[in-house]
């Protein structure tokens, strides 16, 4: 094999891969969509680029040479901003400095000083940092996304900046014994095509596992939290709930359960329409959630009915409740011009060893919740 047949094989596999992301674009969800174009058109100018250096010898140096750089450095400049839209990072003209650096330094040293060496240094630096700036992007959204594929690309990126240092210094110490990046006795020129796919080809793949990791991750979300409050919804308060209760029961660890309920709601409602009443529950849950002592976990049961679960005994139950229900009258609530004092009445249970399953201490925790109510509301009930 030969260096051009080496290049005609990786735009291949390129092209047959940015074809099969255009084909499945459409599946993605509309967020993620502007990151997968960026992709594609990023593998397209790669490929392209890749082109222009297999038939290099038919066209004028000066001419071609900074063409398919700039094509090849564009579309790396592509996969760079791809992986921002990704992280929903902010579009910036800068990331278009390195292209422009880069290109010009190739022009000069193939059109106005042509320069082998010059010119694969050019050309490896500026890849080496476009790939640095993938590699960065990466490690910065590391911490919210923990996906493997995210680490693969990452790692990917290194090798691609490392290989690039491999061949900067290849070229400033033996670029006189290479005519040009198509002659076949060099070992670094049969092997840059072959890198130069490494990307297009598995880097595209773990970029599609990242989009999938992401989507996964979205679906259990909305699975797992209420749409209007951004809290634990019914599903996971009686997983957590339910797990929390054997283990209190086989470990005699503390477990109780608190049983939230807005005094009046319906009130809000029919004075101040339904939307009102929504950003009300909102209200409710956001105090909830910013008074909630650690290891204690607020979610909305349904309608204007919160449960929250506590690793606490019946005494440290009742104060937190006592807490929770004096943060929900202290923190004032605006409807329109007016200010409403909202309140809500609570009822406390902890587990005792006859409970088996959470809907016994739901059903205790609801007993003193009605005993709230009648004994006047804005009150916490221990049952
Ligand atoms: P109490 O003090 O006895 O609890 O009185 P209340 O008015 O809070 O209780 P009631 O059960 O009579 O009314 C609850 C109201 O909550 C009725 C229902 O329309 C309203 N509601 C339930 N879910 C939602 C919701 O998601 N959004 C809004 N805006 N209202 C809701
Ligand atoms: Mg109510
Ligand atoms: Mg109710």
């Amino acid at each position: 094999m030969d260096p051009i047949t080496a290049f005609v094989i990786a735009t291949l596999m390129m092209l047959l891969n940015g074809g099969i992301l255009g084909l499945i674009h459409r599946d993605l969800p509309e967020g993620l969509r502007p990151a997968a174009f960026s992709w594609r058109l990023g593998t397209l100018l790669v490929a392209g680029g890749c082109v222009l250096l297999a038939v290099q010898h038919a066209l004028p140096p000066g001419f071609v040479l900074p063409l398919a750089n700039a094509m090849l450095m564009l579309g790396l400049t592509s996969y760079w901003r791809a992986l921002r839209q990704f992280d929903g990072e902010p579009e910036s003209l800068h990331l278009l400095w390195p292209v422009l650096v880069g290109s010009i330094g190739i022009w000069w040293f193939s059109a106005m000083r042509p320069d082998l060496a010059a010119r694969a240094l050019f050309a490896s630096a500026t890849w080496m940092v476009l790939f640095i700036a993938c590699a960065r992007v990466l490690h910065r959204g590391g911490g919210r996304d923990p996906a493997r594929s995210r680490r693969t690309l990452l790692g990917l990126f290194l090798f691609l900046a490392s290989f690039m240092l491999l061949r900067g210094a290849y070229f400033a110490f033996a670029a006189h014994s290479v005519a040009d990046i198509l002659d076949g006795r060099s070992w670094m020129n049969m092997a840059t095509p072959l890198v130069a796919a490494i990307l297009p080809v598995i880097g595209t793949t773990a970029f599609l596992l990242m989009c999938s990791e992401r989507i996964r991750r979205q679906w259990e979300h909305a699975a797992s939290t209420d749409a209007l409050t951004g809290l634990a919804n019914r599903r996971t308060l009686t997983r957590i709930g339910s797990e929390r209760l054997s283990r209190a029961l086989t470990d005699g660890r503390a477990f109780a359960l608190a049983v939230v309920d807005v005094d009046h709601f319906k009130s809000i409602n029919d004075r101040f329409g339904h939307d009102v009443g929504d950003i009300a529950l909102r209200h409710v849950a956001d105090t909830l959630a910013g008074h909630a002592s650690p290891g204690t976990v607020p979610g909305r049961q349904g309608g204007e009915e919160f449960v929250v679960l506590l690793d606490a005994d019946p005494a440290e139950a009742t104060r937190e409740a006592e807490r929770l229900r004096a943060a929900i009258r202290n923190a004032v609530f605006q409807a329109g011009d007016q200010r409403l004092a909202i309140t809500v009445s609570i009822g406390v249970t902890a587990a005792t060893a006859a409970d088996r399953h959470l809907d016994d201490l739901l059903r205790r925790a609801d007993q003193a919740l009605y005993a709230a109510k009648t004994g006047g509301r804005d009150r916490v009930v221990l049952a």
